[in-house]
C-alpha cells in the first residue's frame, strides 16, 4: 500500500476547518471527480474514492479527533478502525447521501425522536363471581423505569455521550447486496448513533432499570373471556419526553364447578330424583350469588331446561342481566334399601298393568308416535 495522503490535503482544507467547511469541501471534490462527469477516467474515480474515505473520517467528529491525535495510525491494526475504503460508487452515495441531499432514497434515515415505552401484557384469571361483581385487582409486575441516577441518558453523571464511530452517528450501516443497498441497524450503538463512554453504574448504560410495580386494575362487571383490557400509561417508561407504554390485561375465565357461561347467560345441570320430576317439587337451586326458588311441575321430563330470569351475569351493554338456565336430569339411585326396592317393584307392576304388558319395543314406538 502506498503512503497515505493526509486527509486534510485530500479535501483541501485547513486543519482547523469546521465541520461545515469540511462538508462543503467534500461535496465540491465529489462533484468535481464524479464518475458521471469523468467517464472512463480512472484517476478521477480514485480521487472520488479518496475524498469519500477522507470524509468518512473528517466528517465524524469522534474519528476526526482520533485522526488529529494519531494520524493514519489511529485507524491501524491495534483496535482501531479503518478509514472507510470504498470499492464502488453506490457505497459512497449510500454512506454520504445526506451530504448530497438524497440520503432518503438509500434508506438512510435517522431514528426519529424519543421512543415511547413498550406495551406490557399480562393475563388476568378471574372467577365467574369476580366477573359477576366486577373487581379491583392489584397486580405486581416488573417494568422499565427511567434510571434516576443518569436521568435516562445511560451515561455516568458528569460524562458525555459521544457519536458512535462505527456508523458515524447515523445509527445505520449500509451494505451492497447486488443492486440493492441494504441499511442495517448499527450493532455497536443499536441504532441510536450514540455511544456511552462511561456507562452509568446504576443502569449499566441502559438508561432504564427494571423495577417492581403494583398496579391497580379495575375490572368492570360482565367482562368477557379473551378481552384485552387496556390500562393506559402503565407499560414500560419511554425515553425522556416520550410517553409510557400501555398495559394490556388478557382476561381468562377460571372454570366454575357448577356454571358454564355463554355470553351473559349461565348454564348448569342439576340432578333430581325420579319422584321429584314425576310428582313435581319446589326446590332451591344454587345461583352465582346464592340461591333461587324453582318450581318443578309434575311430569317433568329429564333434560328439560328451566329459565331463571336475570340470574345470569350483568350485560356489558346495559343495566340488565342474563338468565340462568337449569337443565334437570334424573339421578338413578345406586343404593336402595329393602323397603325402597319393595315399593319400586310394586310401582313397576302397577305400571305394567297400566300399559298392558307391552314389550319395551312397543313402549318406545308409542313414545315416538305420541
Ligand atoms: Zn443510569
Ligand atoms: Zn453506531
Amino acid at each position: 500500500m502506498s503512503e497515505k495522503r493526509d486527509y486534510y490535503d485530500v479535501l483541501g482544507v485547513e486543519r482547523g476547518a469546521d465541520s461545515e467547511e469540511i462538508k462543503k469541501a467534500y461535496r465540491r471534490m465529489a462533484l468535481q471527480h464524479h464518475p458521471d462527469r469523468n467517464p472512463g477516467d480512472k484517476k478521477a474515480e480514485e480521487r472520488f474514492k479518496d475524498a469519500a474515505e477522507a470524509y468518512s473520517i473528517l466528517g465524524d467528529p469522534h474519528k476526526r479527533a482520533q485522526y488529529d491525535q494519531f494520524g493514519h495510525q489511529a485507524f491501524g491494526q491495534a483496535g482501531g478502525y479503518d478509514g472507510q475504503r470504498f470499492t464502488n460508487m453506490e457505497d459512497v452515495f449510500s454512506a454520504f447521501g445526506d451530504v448530497f441531499g438524497f440520503g432518503d432514497i438509500f434508506g438512510a434515515r435517522r431514528r426519529s425522536g424519543p421512543q415511547p415505552g413498550r406495551d406490557l401484557k399480562i393475563e388476568l384469571d378471574l372467577t365467574l363471581e369476580e366477573i359477576d361483581s366486577g373487581v379491583e385487582r392489584t397486580v405486581a409486575l416488573k417494568r422499565l423505569e427511567r434510571c434516576i441516577t443518569c436521568s435516562g441518558s445511560g451515561a455516568k453523571p458528569g460524562t458525555t455521550v459521544g457519536a458512535c464511530n462505527t456508523c458515524g452517528g447515523r445509527g445505520q450501516i449500509h451494505r451492497n447486496q447486488g443492486f440493492f443497498t441494504m441499511a442495517t441497524t448499527c450493532p455497536r450503538c443499536r441504532g441510536t448513533g450514540q455511544v456511552i463512554e462511561s456507562p452509568c453504574t446504576t443502569c449499566k448504560g441502559a438508561g432504564a432499570t427494571r423495577e417492581k410495580a403494583e398496579i391497580k386494575i379495575t375490572i368492570p362487571p360482565g367482562i368477557e373471556e379473551g378481552v384485552r383490557l387496556r390500562v393506559p400509561g402503565q407499560g414500560d417508561a419511554g425515553d425522556a419526553g416520550a410517553p409510557r407504554g400501555d398495559l394490556y390485561c388478557l382476561v381468562r375465565e377460571i372454570e366454575h364447578k357448577i356454571f358454564q357461561r355463554t355470553g351473559a347467560d349461565l348454564i348448569c345441570e342439576l340432578p333430581f330424583s325420579f319422584t321429584q320430576l314425576a310428582l313435581g317439587d319446589k326446590v332451591e337451586v344454587p345461583t352465582l350469588r346464592g340461591r333461587a326458588d324453582m318450581t318443578i311441575p309434575p311430569g317433568t321430563q329429564s333434560g328439560k331446561v328451566f329459565r331463571l330470569r336475570h340470574q345470569g351475569l350483568p350485560r356489558l351493554d346495559g343495566p340488565s342481566r342474563g338468565d340462568q338456565l337449569v337443565r334437570v336430569f334424573i339421578e338413578v339411585p345406586t343404593k336402595l334399601g329393602d323397603r325402597q326396592k319393595e315399593l319400586l317393584r310394586e310401582f313397576a307392576e302397577l305400571e305394567a298393568k297400566r300399559t298392558g304388558n307391552k314389550s319395551f319395543f312397543e313402549k318406545i314406538a308409542n313414545y315416538f308416535s305420541g
